[in-house]
């Protein structure tokens, strides 16, 4: 059994009316996907997105004429890519389907079979007024959500307060609420300095009046002692890592006991094999795994399944702030949006590997020669 051919294609979904995402400057009126298809000689293709893979194509021989199943070792060269070239990790993402409809095993079950399930958190991604982000907070809590997060970052702090007091006044304990500081990294255009310690500790203190459960990414990516330093001085929960690029960088995170709440993408960083193994480091230090799936339906399942079958989380994120951002935009790529059950939760299929369908008519229409929102 053997890698037959590996197809990279790129895709641009029109945006009208834009979205303008809370940690974005530029308003985004094209949504990018790229897709990446792993066919094997007995015509099988497993399915990734979530990266542009940027600079895969002079390593793609590594991986034609390989066995598919051999997943470890594809690990292995792609962790080594992303060191000398890019984070190609949606590779990964297909040879698991792949393998998974190789062995007609869905991936949950191949990382653990701890479940298959898993509650889900509505994550906003606009900045709008109190009154409308509390009022489609109160739609996420009747849908079901145990958990909503706001964006912090209008250009008054106050105002970020505002629309927090605002919702939890509307949706009482209903809702546990979550707070995206959005520090630990910034688009290419984008030079603003991340918050330093002072500014992070009166925020954090301000968040545990509203009893908030997490705070993500109150500092630079790389403020190990800072992230520390705000862990230990306030009750609320210290969230990051998701635009960590090196697995060894979590471990270190976990050495320095720098976050309550750990977040790899596993379409960013690490892949499937790496962060199973690290999603059972972060349980075993009584952290929580739960993690980053702001990207496309391909990516969010991908993290259902590897947090379903691994550890589980008390809620995975849900990218959903309609009409700005809704689940059609999400998965334009897929016949079927993936949605929460009435619970509130994401289920993963008994399907083998991911379970996911492309929608061909779609992806040839949205066909683009560029990775970019513009
Ligand atoms: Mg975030």
């Amino acid at each position: 059994m053997k890698i037959a051919d590996i197809r990279i294609t790129h895709h641009q979904l029109p945006l009208d009316p834009p979205f303008p995402a809370a940690w974005d400057t530029q308003p985004r009126r094209k949504f990018p996907a790229t897709i990446v298809r792993v066919t094997d000689d007995e015509g099988r293709t497993g399915i990734g997105s979530g990266d542009a893979l940027y600079g895969f194509h002079d390593y793609a021989h590594l991986f034609v004429g390989q066995d598919p199943r051999h997943l470890d070792r594809h690990a292995a060269v792609l962790d080594n890519i992303s060191f000398h070239a890019g984070r190609c990790w949606p590779l990964e993402i297909a040879l698991w389907d792949l393998a998974g409809q190789i062995e007609g095993r869905p991936i949950w079950q191949m990382v653990g079979s701890a479940g298959s399930r898993v509650p889900a958190y509505a994550s906003f991604g606009t900045h709008r007024s109190a009154q409308e982000t509390a009022a489609l907070a109160v739609t996420a809590a009747d849908r079901g959500f145990p958990a909503l997060k706001l964006r912090f970052g209008r250009p008054r702090l106050e105002d970020d307060f505002a629309v927090l007091a605002a919702v939890r006044r509307a949706v009482g304990d209903r809702l546990q609420l979550l707070v995206d500081c959005n520090q630990g990294w910034r688009m290419p255009w984008d030079t603003q300095p991340p918050w330093v310690f002072a500014q992070a500790l009166e925020v954090a203190q301000e968040l545990a009046r509203y009893d908030v459960f997490w705070m993500e990414e109150p500092l630079h990516r790389a403020d190990y002692a800072g992230m520390a330093r705000l862990r230990g001085a306030t009750t609320v929960k210290i969230a990051g890592g998701e635009g960590t690029r090196e697995i060894y960088e979590f471990y270190t995170l976990l050495e320095r006991g720098c976050l309550d709440v750990y977040q790899p993408d596993v379409a960013w960083t690490g892949g499937m094999t790496q962060l199973r193994a690290l999603a059972h480091a972060v349980a075993d230090a009584g952290c929580l795994f739960t993690p980053h799936t702001w990207g496309n339906g391909i990516g969010l399942m991908a993290n259902m399944h590897l947090t379903a079958g691994t550890v589980g989380a008390p809620f995975l994120e849900f990218p959903w702030d309609p009409p700005f951002w809704t689940t059609a935009r999400r998965d334009f790529m897929l016949t079927a949006p993936i949605e929460v059950d009435t619970a509130g939760g994401l289920a993963c299929s008994n399907a083998p590997g991911l379970g996911l369908s492309v929608d061909e008519a779609t992806l040839a229409a949205t066909l683009s020669a560029t990775t970019t929102y513009a």
